[in-house]
């Protein structure tokens, strides 16, 4: 589990009066679908064999600019798992969720790990201006 994930999740942006975006280099990006933010990119891709409640989902090392949703105790055909559902921070659309914690060993792979939904981000070439130039 990420130290410092649950703290972060109670933060509470809308109080903040305005949105802090963070960037995320790579040549295929994800985004959400919604409002074009940026959220991960292939380097961080680790599995596209999940299914979600929209479909296919995909399960990144690292995913930016989400919100988390307090933890649920949730049953998956892989095991009993602990798991926040994300979301946009910018647009607040539902995203997919994170895996806090997995009961089963072989299941352990995915704590600190986020499913998002195919459905629900849009995958693109990255942009020149994102590429570090030495
Ligand atoms: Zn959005």
């Amino acid at each position: 589990m990420e130290k410092g994930l649950t703290s972060f999740g109670k933060f509470d942006f809308s109080k903040m009066g305005r949105i802090f975006l963070e960037h995320i280099g790579g040549s295929r990006m994800f985004s959400c679908a919604g409002c074009d933010t940026i959220l991960t990119n292939r380097n961080e891709l680790i599995s596209t064999r999940f299914t979600g409640a929209t479909g296919r989902a995909f399960l990144f090392n690292k995913v930016v600019n989400l919100t988390y949703s307090e933890v649920q105790d949730r049953v998956m055909l892989t095991g009993r798992h602990m798991v926040r559902d994300v979301s946009c921070k910018n647009c607040e659309a539902k995203l997919g969720w994170i895996y806090e914690f997995a009961t089963e060993e072989n299941q352990r792979y995915k704590e600190g790990r986020v499913i998002l939904e195919r459905a629900l981000v849009t995958e693109s070439d990255g942009l020149d201006e994102y590429v570090p130039n030495p």
